[in-house]
Order: C-alpha cells, then structure tokens, then sequence
C-alpha cells in the first residue's frame, strides 16, 4: 500500500512517515501543495494525506484539481482547527475523510484503514450497513430482510450514503454525485428525495439510520450510540 504524505511541517510529516513505514507501508512525502499535487498526479497512492494550510496551493486547491483531473484517490485532510466550515469544504471539494489536528496516530492509521477499505468495498457489488444491504448490480435493496423498493434517485443517494457510513454527506456531494449537476439546481429536489428515502427505509422499525446534521447535510449512521434524529 503506497501513500503520499503532503505536510509542511516537517515534525509532523517525519512523525507520520516513520510511524506509517512501520506498519509496512510505503510512504512518500511532499512539503507543499504544489509538489503534492504534481506527485499525486504522476504516481498511482492508495490515500493521500493531505495537510490543509500548505505553501504553493492549499490542500483545498489540491483536492479540487485532483477531482477535475479525476484523479480518484482517497484523500484523509488534516484541518488545524475543528471548523465544521473547513470539514465541510474539505468534503465538498472531494476530500473522503478528515482529522483535526492535533491527532494521535493511533486514530490517523485506523482512518488510513478504514479507507483502503472503502476503496476495497467500491469495487464489490453488495453494499452492508447495519440491517441495510444494497445490490448494485440487480438494484435491489432489503432492510432486516424485506424488501425495499426505490426510485432511481433515491436508490442512487442510499448507495452513496452506503459508500460513506458514519460521515456528513453535503447536498453538493449528493447534487454532483447522484444527479450530475450543480447544486443550486437541485437544491429542492435532493431533500425532498431524502425525505421520502427515510420514509422508506424507517417506517416500521425502531432504529432510525439517517440523520439530518444542521447546516451540512446528512449522515448515515452504522452505530447505535445515540438516536438519530
Ligand atoms: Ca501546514
């Protein structure tokens, strides 16, 4: 597993290369957005970690030219403050994860993991949450068994909900990725879809999966660890 550290400060780019080379990967580093971006481009990694105030081009401007070149790498942002704005950017511009620094590395790997994961599991057919499976390939999606039935637009948001358990998935995510457009036109309609999804997928059980996360989006929950709402 290859991946690229791009951090400018040199203490944190060291501490992480070292700890990642110890648990056998192979491990590049740049220490600006600029060379970052040139490196990601030319050299297939399995995740870039990519720090977000950086010399040349800022990690924003990197994931946003890495999208455009559709360059599909997973991306881990490292934010220096927990600002929802900077976490919600992040992903809005194509970021597949973030972490607040200061962080342990403990957590960094676990989320580097659970990435690779998730590239793993794109490639798979039958998406799992919870009580939830997906099949991408017959369309057809069952909840503890009984059978689901969605339209095109809902069954294309629960897949990407699926592909992102446990994180705020935004409008814009949702309005570039399910209906391949801007989001100021489709707007209504991703809410509306959302609605009756939910309608769907939690009448008649006790466990609510999607919850709505004020001013960000929506996020579909695999842990039980407190009620959605
Ligand atoms: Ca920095």
């Amino acid at each position: 597993m290859r991946v690229l550290i791009v951090e400018d400060e040199r203490k944190v780019a060291r501490f992480l290369e070292r700890g990642l080379k110890e648990e056998r990967f192979a491990v590049d580093v740049s220490h600006d957005g600029e060379d970052g971006l040139f490196r990601a481009l030319s050299t297939p990694y399995d995740v870039i970690i990519l720090d977000v105030l950086l010399p040349k081009k800022t990690g924003f401007e990197v994931i946003r030219e890495l999208r455009t070149m559709r360059c599909k790498t997973r991306v881990l942002m490292l934010t220096a403050r927990d600002s929802l704005d900077d976490r919600v950017q992040g992903l809005d511009l194509g970021a597949d994860d973030y972490l607040v620094k200061p962080f342990a590395f403990a957590e960094l790997l676990a989320r580097v993991r659970a990435l690779l994961r998730r590239s793993e599991q794109d490639d798979a057919i039958t998406l799992r949450v919870v009580d939830l499976v997906l099949d991408l390939r017959t369309r057809k999606v069952t909840r503890g068994g009984k059978p689901i039935a969605l339209t095109a637009r809902e069954f294309g948001v629960l897949a990407h909900f699926m592909r992102h358990p446990d994180q705020v998935v935004t409008r814009t995510e949702l309005a570039e990725h399910v209906w391949d457009e801007q989001f100021d036109s489709v707007s209504n309609v991703i809410d509306v879809t959302v609605y009756h999804l939910r309608e769907k997928l939690e009448r008649g059980f006790d466990r609510r999966l999607i919850r709505t996360v004020r001013g960000a989006g929506y996020e579909l929950r695999s842990r039980d660890d407190e009620t959605a709402g």
